[in-house]
């Protein structure tokens, strides 16, 4: 019989499925104060409209309940048969008439959440595997959500903030984008970086590898804004000047 709350139990797991479904409705809200014709403008993402955000966002969670369904199923179901044909998705979609674009957007957002809501304890330990082809435990696909409904909402370029985001939020952005440049760091020649937040403790400094790292001072939340390639405002390095362009994230 289906719940009507969550399955799980676990404590660290319901607090990560709550911050996930604050930035839905973080998003949505975004998302509601556009009007229509307020959709077609350019968004943050470069060669997106805010359109493509919506559409992108919407079927990122068709993609994650495909996830969450393979770890209620054991039936391989892959985010995306291609990247190409995820490209090709997000650019139907951001053509569909306003109306089916917000009903696109709320209901692959309940059809997710329901997914999780419903799934037994034991399956979000199942292995599932990622777009970028990362096997990872289905509970993964919470942060993965997490991060998109959280950062396109300010991709909508209407208001929203990296300053509004919740503190924990903040500080696993930051942690995910600096792991995610370690990983890479060696294939991918990136330079030694530290990233120091001001307003947390001096343990809460973020680097990769390397000596001499150039250090990046500002607050977590305009770090994070930096790391994630929406812009420089708040960030300088520790001589004063402007920060270069951070290396991709994703
Ligand atoms: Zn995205």
């Amino acid at each position: 019989m289906p719940a009507r709350t969550d399955r799980t139990t676990d404590p660290v797991l319901k607090a990560q499925l709550l911050l996930a479904r604050r930035g839905q409705a973080f998003f949505s809200r975004a998302l509601a104060e556009l009007r229509n014709h307020q959709l077609d403008v350019p968004s943050l993402v470069p060669g997106w409209t805010r359109r493509h955000v919506v559409a992108h966002v919407g079927l990122n969670a068709r993609a994650l309940t495909r996830l969450t369904e393979w770890a209620a199923t054991g039936v391989e179901t892959p985010m995306y048969a291609s990247p190409e044909q995820r490209d090709e998705e997000i650019e139907f979609a951001a053509t569909l008439p306003a109306r089916a674009l917000r009903h696109l957007s709320a209901h692959a957002a309940v059809h997710l959440d329901v997914e999780w809501r419903d799934l037994p304890e034991e399956a979000w330990d199942a292995t599932v595997r990622t777009a970028q082809g990362r096997l990872v435990p289905a509970r993964e696909t919470v942060w993965m959500r997490t991060r998109e409904v959280w950062v396109h909402a300010v991709d909508l370029d209407h208001g929203a903030s990296f300053r509004q985001f919740p503190p924990e939020l903040v500080d696993r952005l930051l942690a995910d984008v600096v792991g995610a440049w370690r990983r890479r760091q060696d294939a991918e020649h990136l330079p030694a970086l530290r990233l120091v937040p001001v307003d947390r403790p001096a343990d809460a400094a973020r680097a990769t590898a390397g000596d001499e790292p150039l250090v990046l001072v500002g607050r977590a939340a305009d770090l994070a804004h930096w790391a994630t390639g929406r812009g420089a405002t708040g960030v300088r390095t520790a001589d004063g000047d402007p920060p270069p362009a951070p290396p991709r994230w994703l």
